[in-house]
């Protein structure tokens, strides 16, 4: 196939008045979709369930956004049962046709994507930068997922003896479950499902119980874009009532799952039980992050403190790589703290209404609450020097950004994922003890060095035990095929979404050997 070479999605250009004209439009069309009720498709075949999923605008938590079914076990079997029937066919499809649809599905997500933009605006709470990085990466994996399978579809080169042919090539899995979290909904339930389609697995799609409208809105463009029934089975539910079964079920050949360590972990254990299948269960977990910067006596204080609120505070600090502890040198901590509270003190906070509000809501009153829990931990723990108590969440889930000083590296809010906007700052008496107290946690996600010192950059690049690091800039955002994602140490299962080794975890590589 002759494709053009992978490139990323352009962001828009919110300076230019037809593009915030555009959004604006799609906003008021999909503001007359919100309400709507949304079947599960199984095996091509609409499906409603008793119960239901009431999705809500966490910026104004009365505003009904959506109403899908919500799947029980028994929707759940229904789901797995016609993946694993679709599975004959496509894992015989030729690797170009599967191809194929991803192209479509990227190319009818790029002509939908004010739409997508609106849905991320009213069901994610996204800024609207936030919301277009979104939908343009959600794009990327579809195009660059397309062009690896094209590049894997003949196998890898191994040698052969005299007289025998050896052929080294890649076999899909079977069943997978997709399950996915509610941060990046268009992106990361697209590129976890197109990964798993385009090598010839056929799956069960939960999105999560929060984004459940913006899983419905994906897996259309799916069958949009032409796939056949039963391929892709879209299976919204509760994690609590249908993970567990999912995961176990014996027709389950592996699980693709982002989301917390906690649900990660657990999805793990129960994978790894024999429960009458003939495979051992593949994870691919993406899980959390308790993400550091560190900012040494030589760094340029400016434009690390810039880059400190950026990561920080992007989406709420809801991104699983935002930073969430600031580890400077003694002798510039002072300096880069009084930078970064002048600067977060003047991020736009509120409902994302136009693309100048840089701090939206939290996704839901349980993630509001569990975050103001942790606004309380942090008085005990240092000193508030930015951010206000919470308000009412019968307002919107809004949290203001929040910095505690002085923070030992051993406390709760210095070692657990809190996942909202609270930074903590801890001092460092030099850059030996800055990395130390950088590693000193069980995630190992993302991780930045601000630095001039040529030789701090180069013992981080072993030495700091992150899968994704960056130096002298954001830690954010990472691009499809540019900054390939997956953290180390509890973050996860050491995968990298987006990059060259991705999609070999969704097959099966085999050798076949004849003599002549
Ligand atoms: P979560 O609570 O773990 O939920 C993730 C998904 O798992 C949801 O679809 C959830 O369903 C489902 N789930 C819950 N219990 C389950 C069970 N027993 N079995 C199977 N599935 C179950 O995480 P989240 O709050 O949605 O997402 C935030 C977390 O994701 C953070 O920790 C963040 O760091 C992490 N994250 C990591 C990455 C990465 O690439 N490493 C990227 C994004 C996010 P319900 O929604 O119905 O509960």
């Amino acid at each position: 196939m002759g494709l053009p070479p992978f490139r990323n999605e352009p962001y828009l250009d919110w300076n230019d008045q037809e593009n915030v004209k555009r959004v604006r439009a799609a906003l008021e069309k999909v503001g007359g979709e919100l309400g709507r009720s949304y079947p599960l498709i199984i095996g091509g075949k609409e499906v409603e369930t008793e119960g239901e999923i009431v999705s809500v605008n966490p910026a104004r938590p009365q505003q009904v956004v959506g109403r899908v079914a919500r799947a029980t076990e028994r929707e759940a079997s229904l789901a797995l049962d016609a993946a694993t029937r679709a599975f004959a066919d496509w894992s015989r499809t030729a690797p170009e046709a599967r191809a194929r649809i991803l192209l479509r599905a990227a190319a009818i997500m790029r002509r939908r994507k004010a739409e997508m933009i609106a849905w991320e605006i009213y069901e994610g709470g996204k800024p609207w930068p936030e919301a277009d990085a979104q939908v343009s990466e959600a794009i990327d994996f579809l195009e660059y997922y397309a062009r690896e399978m094209l590049r894997l579809k003949e196998g890898a080169e191994v040698h052969s003896v005299a007289g025998e042919e050896s052929r080294y090539f890649y076999q899909p899995m079977g069943v997978g479950v997709i399950i996915a979290p509610w941060n990046f909904p268009t992106a990361i339930l697209t590129g976890m499902s197109s990964a798993a389609i385009v090598t010839g697995n056929t799956i069960v799609m939960k999105p999560s119980e929060f984004t459940s409208v913006i899983g419905a809105k994906v897996a259309e463009i799916f069958f949009e874009a032409g796939l056949p029934e039963g391929v892709l089975n879209f299976c919204a539910g509760y994690g609590s009532e249908i993970g567990d079964y999912l995961v176990s079920d014996p027709r389950t050949r592996f699980i693709s799952f982002t989301g917390s360590m906690r649900t990660g972990l657990r999805i793990n254990e129960l994978a790894a039980k024999p429960n009458g299948q003939k495979w051992i269960k593949r994870v691919i977990a993406e899980m959390g992050g308790k993400d550091a910067m560190i900012i040494d006596d030589s760094a340029d204080l400016e434009a690390a403190s810039s880059d400190i609120v950026r990561s920080a505070y992007g989406y709420a600090g809801q991104k699983c790589s935002a930073a969430s502890r600031a580890i400077v040198h003694a002798d510039v901590y002072d300096e880069v703290l009084r930078r970064v509270v002048e600067k977060a003190r003047a991020l736009r906070v509120g409902a994302p209404d136009g693309p100048e509000v840089f701090v939206g809501p939290l996704i839901s009153e349980p993630q509001f609450e569990k975050v103001s829990g942790y606004i309380e931990v942090g008085r005990e723990e240092g000193e508030r020097v930015l951010g206000e108590d919470p308000g009412d969440p019968k307002d919107g889930y809004f949290v203001t950004p929040t910095v505690y000083a002085g923070v030992d590296p051993k406390a709760r809010i210095a070692q657990e994922e809190i996942f909202g906007p609270v930074l903590a700052f801890i001092k460092a008496r030099d850059f030996e003890d800055a990395l130390a107290i950088a590693n000193d946690s069980p995630y190992g996600l993302t991780g930045g060095l601000y630095s001039n010192d040529r030789e701090h950059l180069e013992r981080a690049r072993h030495e700091f035990h992150v899968g994704n690091l960056y130096f002298n800039r954001h830690i954010t955002g990472a691009l499809v095929g540019v900054q390939p994602f997956g953290g180390f140490g509890l973050s996860g299962t050491d995968s990298k979404a987006g990059g060259p080794d991705y999609l070999q975890q969704h097959m099966l590589p085999k050798t076949v050997v004849e003599r002549f």
